[in-house]
């Protein structure tokens, strides 16, 4: 049986990416692996859309969580961290530990934040250094417009607004510089197409100033440390050299794509896997909807053990299911880095054999004849794809 991973993370690698770690390994200080490293962080630079550094930490995506905060926060500080779901609460886990103090914002796991309440969180607490927010909640397939909340914070506050963009990276639209950004980290295992390993930062002039006078604790995720280290395409220790040999391969395709189109494939993906769940009879959870990941409830009468397990073991599917009070009510079905049309289509077919195993009542074919509609929609649209190609082309161009 052939298996394949529709979870957020790890996600599938491209073949190319595999045959390029599986070659022997180079040591880090050659001029070989310097020349991969300025590759890297030229592209990452594209990818995050800005002329600022971002950083390759060796760690999961959460050790750049726990970097921003420890680099750009002090003991006693206060930071707003929204709890939408899962990961947004993390925020407030990490501040805990450090002895930030946090400004909880705990919204209904399921919706986002609207810049409104990010407003009137930081009246109330007019001391706040920084406001943490999540870009797509991977726990419940939400999107935060953090566009919007960035500016209005930064229109009458001059603080951090650092974004966690674990899974919006290469799934949303994403302009770092534009948008006043001031920290956004993703993982390597989410849209970046790789294996697990790899953590990034992009750090806004803004948040170099308050690396100066953080005082909380860190050593080995300095980010004053990797930024010195950062300027002359090095790394302050041995970096994981396999998986940056492999994320140069996988920044490359998504550069010759354009990021543009990359971010409207995954716009066109999520929308063909909700109107085919839609079309089987099931129901979405939570809105506005994430491009990488989408939520679904467990319908009435199924057992999602048993879907699960059905799913997984005849046919080979693996997606993600719910967390804490969601545990049993929802599932996850990723399409966040390397999917293509086929993917889907088939990923929702084996939704409905799954269900009309379990005797859920629907039309058979409903859902892949609806992913089909979206993706022939799309494919009539291609001439204004190809301008935002260009475009998108150009705008990199502009970005050396
Ligand atoms: C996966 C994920 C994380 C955690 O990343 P790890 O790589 O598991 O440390 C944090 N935030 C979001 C939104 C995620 O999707």
């Amino acid at each position: 049986m052939k298996k394949r991973l529709f979870t957020p993370g790890p996600t599938p690698i491209p073949e190319s990416v595999m045959l390029a770690m599986a070659e022997p390994i180079i040591h880090h200080r050659n001029p070989e692996f310097v020349e991969i490293l300025t590759s890297v962080n030229e592209n990452l630079k594209y990818l995050f859309q800005t002329k600022n550094p971002v950083l390759t930490l060796t760690s999961s995506g959460t050790g750049a969580m726990e970097a921003s905060v420890a680099n750009l926060l002090s003991p006693g500080d206060k930071a707003i961290f929204v709890n939408l779901g899962k990961f947004g609460e993390r925020w407030g886990q990490i501040m805990k530990a450090y002895g930030v103090e946090p400004v909880e914002v705990k919204i209904e796991w399921g919706t986002a934040p609207t810049a409104e309440l990010i407003l009137q969180t930081l009246k109330n607490n007019p001391t706040t250094k920084a406001v943490f927010l999540t870009h797509s909640e991977t726990s419940t397939g939400v999107f935060t417009d953090i566009k919007s909340i960035a500016a209005a914070v930064h229109e009458k506050y001059d603080i951090a607004v650092v974004v966690d963009g674990i899974t919006s990276v290469g799934a949303h639209e994403m302009r770092f510089d534009e948008w006043g950004l001031d920290v956004i980290v993703t993982g390597s295992q989410k849209g970046l197409m790789i294996p697990p390993g790899l953590a990034f930062a992009a750090v806004s002039e803004r948040a170099q100033k308050m690396m100066e006078t953080s005082k909380l604790p860190k050593y080995y995720f300095s980010f004053k440390k990797a930024l010195k280290s950062h300027a002359d395409n090095d790394t302050p220790y041995t970096p994981a050299i396999t998986l940056v040999i492999g994320l140069e391969k996988g920044l490359r395709m998504i550069r010759e794509e354009t990021v543009e189109h990359v971010w409207q494939h995954h716009k066109m993906l999520s929308e063909a896997v909700r109107n085919g769940c839609k079309a089987i009879g099931l129901e979405l959870f939570g809105s506005p909807a994430s491009h990488a990941v989408t939520a679904v409830n467990v319908p009435q009468g199924v057992e999602y053990s048993k879907f699960n397990k059905i799913l997984k073991q005849k046919y080979g599917i693996t997606t993600a299911g719910g967390q804490d009070h969601l545990k049993g009510k929802i599932f996850r079905v990723s399409h966040l880095g390397y999917y293509d049309e086929v993917d889907i289509v088939g990923a929702v077919a084996a939704l409905e054999w799954t269900l009309h195993d379990l005797n859920f009542k629907f039309e058979p074919g409903s859902g892949v004849t609806a992913v089909q509609k979206t993706f022939a929609e799309y494919a009539a649209k291609t001439a204004d794809e190809s301008t935002a190609s260009r475009q998108g082309r150009e705008k990199a161009e502009a970005l050396k």
